[in-house]
């Protein structure tokens, strides 16, 4: 076979050092992809698939991406979860002897990018790894594009479902694992299927305690690991040694603004699973997208930080009553405040993504725009800081103090930067004019050289009389003189013959040749010079890290807190009380979601549990009268106390909850290839060994995936044990059909009966929406179903089923109406839901299928209301 070309033979060195990544292999002003990259990336990015001569009989297969436009491209591969390796021509081709010299300078996976155009700036993106050492499991969590890192240890006989729990809180984009964890195919497999991120195998290495020490103790230039916080020789070690010791290969330099360890236990915070986070709709809707999640409502924030950390505080709500109230003694403050509120408001809208920023400019990757970006920003500092003079409240006392007015970067940056500089670094046109002597005069010998060569043009059409001769420029011979043809026989003696084209000679002079060293030499020289000053300046921005990120930090925080005043202010909030005696007592309590998007004005209702006479509150009603409403509306308060939020109630004491469970509807896990009563019992079974007596249960219609009997008996025999003190004694709510189960009232301590209210006159039912004391009188299935558009026939049918059940003393069987069709179907509040559902699409996130099948459900939907 014949011998491969020089420069493919380096593409295979190159290559075969990164055999799990995508290689964009720059030739000049493309990068290209080779063979089976080649294949993938023509697929992927709608690239056309071409060849390229190889030196073998067959041309390679090759497609290429322009090297300035390359961001969204890789932006995409990393989206579908694929690694890029960006090899770089490492020295000038003009000066190279042979093959030009290439490496890899950087490898982009979905867990390290840094670049703002591949991430979403409401969120945080991480990078997680996870080590396993005899019973404890190490989880780490970086995002590198913000400098955070969260690490935690987990042991006991739960440790793996907590670590899944961990994963379902933070979602990495990107998971590390070693092989001892690929076997724990629970762990892996939720982080593939439930959470979608890539999972790269690391080798067992990686992991080694001694290894990781080195590697941690050197990035955070710290004397002992206890200085950090970190336990020697444990799982978490590892899995923090083995985090940094990836990004370091990937990233390869510029991780400074990873600068301290969050070390956490996971009983700092509410215990929060991907279905709770899902069902409860906290940070995104079931069906995707942010709007109508509690999020949705609660974002009032005016930066990018503030919305992450918001995001955070949303996944992360606290377990102790005093760093509660610190929150909550902050957005009184500036809830009481309108006026400073507003002030500080403004001006946070002016702030730009100082975190991101930095990590850019520590990375050195930051344009001059972004300098003056992050100058632009400091601007906007003074103000809010004196905004927080006279705070009273610990956390805005302690926002105030970290706020650093960065001033003196403020101003270098301004002095140094031009207004509107070139985003090509080694271009020229960053240094503003004035700022160096230097620059000043080059520029100008530049600019004369130009002028001169402009008055050349002239003189020479003069002289030779050529009326069309011009002055021009290219990259291969510099400048020339360009004569067309018909005049060629007038050209004078002293002009150098350099190229014949169809309609013209192009010609060089010595005079020319003299200016154009001088004109080229100048713009070499200034362009080199612009680029140290602004090289030079990044580094001192980068030198000052320390102060930015904590202003940074401060900002976050504050715009967070703000932003829950806010909220609190314009959605009529108040502020709860948190107790530690298990008691929970809400007046007036309301959806916070719902009373937002409702056409019709929420009914709010009260709410009561405690450890004794009220444990399991069981919840009758109708389909459609508001069970499920009124249950979310409990755990989504208790969540927004627990974050520090004020709450959509009159009055509301919370009792700290270690965690939020729910069992509700149809869960997102069929596709797992589970019957959906399977699923439905595994989730009931999870919830019963993970939960505690200081846990929320939020059940929704247990039972109902089966046989009437089976699902009453699994329903009731459920309720006993999370009702039980001594099992569970979990509080509980409980939405139910079957009316057999409101017996238990009677039966077991703890347990109340209570129902949605509905009015009944003739055939029709109207819902009052309110909570009352008892169960309901009866299911009112059949009037459910007839408002819902069953045709009169089948309505007739079941009345003289059920008749007949009753007869039979059987009357309390739930009839068998499909709760889908009757929930969406009662004409007017079918209609008026039909419209807030379609309102809630978010169709710039759905793929066509999901918006077909979306779309699909609707026309049904609209087929079942009259
Ligand atoms: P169920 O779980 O009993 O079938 P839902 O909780 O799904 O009923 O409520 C049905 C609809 O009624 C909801 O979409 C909501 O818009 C409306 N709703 C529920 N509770 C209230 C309330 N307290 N005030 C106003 N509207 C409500």
């Amino acid at each position: 076979m014949a011998e491969l070309s020089p420069m493919m033979k380096q593409y295979f060195e190159i290559k075969e050092k990164n055999p799990d990544s995508i290689l964009f292999f720059r030739l000049g002003d493309f990068y290209e992809m080779f063979y089976e990259d080649a294949k993938i990336a023509s697929e992927e990015l709608d690239l056309v698939l071409t060849g390229r001569d190889c030196g073998q009989e067959e041309r390679a297969p090759m497609c290429g991406v322009p090297y300035h436009s390359c961001e969204s491209y890789i932006a995409r591969l990393i989206s579908k979860g694929y690694r890029v390796a960006i090899c770089e021509q490492t020295e000038d081709p003009a000066k190279a002897k042979g093959l030009v010299k290439r490496d890899v300078i950087n490898v982009v996976t979905p867990g390290t990018v840094i670049d703002d155009s591949m991430l979403d700036e409401s969120r945080n993106n991480y990078l997680c790894s996870v080590f396993r050492l005899d019973d404890a499991f190490g989880v780490c969590f970086v995002d590198a594009s913000c400098g955070l890192l969260h690490l935690t240890e987990l042991s006991g006989d739960d440790a793996a479902e907590r670590v899944i729990g961990e994963l379902g809180r933070f979602m990495p984009s990107e998971m590390l694992l070693s092989k001892s964890l690929v076997n724990n195919q629970e762990i892996s497999d939720f982080a593939k299927m439930r959470i979608g991120c890539r999972l790269t195998n690391r080798d067992e290495s990686e992991f080694d305690a001694a290894k990781s020490r080195n590697i941690v103790l050197e990035h955070f230039n710290a004397l002992s690991l206890e200085e950090l916080g970190v336990p020697d020789n444990s799982a978490s070690l590892s899995a923090l040694g083995s985090a940094l010791s990836y990004l370091y290969e990937t990233r390869k330099t510029g991780l400074e603004a990873i600068n301290k360890v969050d070390f956490y236990t996971d009983s700092q915070y509410m215990r929060l699973d991907i279905s709770a986070m899902r069902n409860l709709e906290l940070c995104e809707t079931m069906r995707g997208g942010k709007k109508g999640s509690l999020l949705w409502v609660l974002d009032k924030t005016k930066t990018a930080m503030g919305k992450r950390r918001l995001r955070g505080m949303l996944e992360q709500p606290l377990m102790s009553i005093n760093e509660i109230n610190l929150r909550h003694n902050a957005v009184e403050e500036l809830y009481e405040q309108p006026v400073s509120r507003g002030e500080i408001r403004e001006k946070l809208s002016g702030i730009k993504d100082l975190e991101r920023l930095m990590s850019r400019i520590i990375y050195g990757t930051a344009s001059p725009k972004e300098l003056n970006t992050l100058a632009a920003t400091t601007e906007h500092l003074p103000a809010i800081r004196s905004q927080l003079e006279n705070c009273n409240s610990k956390l805005l006392k302690n926002i105030h103090e970290s706020i650093d007015l960065l001033g003196d970067i403020g101003s270098r940056i301004f002095a140094t930067i031009d207004d509107e500089p070139s985003s090509l670094v080694r271009e020229g046109n960053i240094i503003r004019q004035g700022f160096s002597k230097e620059v000043d005069e080059l520029r100008a010998d530049f600019t004369d050289g130009k002028d001169i060569i402009t008055r050349i043009e002239s003189g020479e059409r003069d002289k030779t009389g050529i009326k069309t001769l011009k002055v021009r420029y290219n990259k291969v011979f510099g400048y020339y003189i360009e004569v067309p043809n018909s005049f060629k026989g007038e050209v004078p003696e002293n002009y150098i013959r350099k190229q014949t084209l169809t309609n013209c000679e192009r010609y060089i002079t010595d005079e020319l040749k003299n200016l154009e060293s001088r004109v080229l030499g100048a713009r070499e020289r200034v362009n080199q010079l612009e680029y140290e000053i602004f090289d030079e300046l990044r580094r001192f921005v980068a030198d000052n890290r320390e102060r930015v990120l904590k202003t940074a930090d401060a900002i976050a925080r504050l715009d967070a807190i703000v932003s829950l005043s806010e909220v609190a202010v314009a959605n009529n909030y108040r502020r709860p009380m948190l107790n530690e005696e298990g008691k929970l007592q809400i007046t007036a309590g309301r959806h916070p979601v719902i009373e937002v998007i409702s056409r019709t004005p929420f009914v709010p209702n009260d709410t009561l549990l405690d450890n004794s006479d009220n444990r399991c509150m069981i919840i009758t009603g109708p389909n459609m009268a508001g069970k499920s409403t009124y249950m979310r509306q409990v755990a989504l308060i208790t969540v927004m106390a627990q974050i520090g939020s004020f709450v959509p109630a009159d009055v509301a004491n919370i009792p700290i909850c270690d965690a939020v469970f729910t069992r509700v509807g149809a869960s997102d896990d069929l596709s797992a290839g589970q019957s959906t009563f399977m699923v439905e019992m595994s989730e009931v079974a999870y919830i019963l060994k993970n939960a505690t007596s200081k846990s929320l249960l939020i059940l929704d219609e247990i039972g109902r995936g089966t046989s009437t009997y089976d699902g009453m008996a699994i329903a009731r025999a459920v309720l006993e044990y999370s009702a039980d003190r001594k099992k569970l004694g979990a509080k509980t709510l409980f939405a139910t059909h079957y009316h057999e189960l409101t017996s238990l009232e009677d039966e077991i301590s703890g347990v109340k009966n209570y129902n949605i209210a509905v009015k009944k006159r003739g055939e029709d039912i109207t819902f009052l929406r309110k909570i009352m004391r008892g169960s309901a009188d009866r299911s009112y299935g059949i009037e459910v179903a007839k408002l819902s558009g069953i045709p009169i026939s089948v309505i007739n049918r079941a009345k003289t089923v059920l008749k007949n059940l009753e007869a039979e003393g059987l009357y309390r069987v739930t009839p068998e109406i499909k709760e889908d069709s009757a929930q969406i179907s009662i004409s007017e509040q079918g209609t008026s839901m039909l419209i807030e559902e379609i309102k809630l699409l978010d169709i710039n996130n759905m793929t066509p299928m999901d918006a077909l099948k979306e779309l699909y459900q609707i026309v049904e939907k609209a087929k079942g209301i009259n």
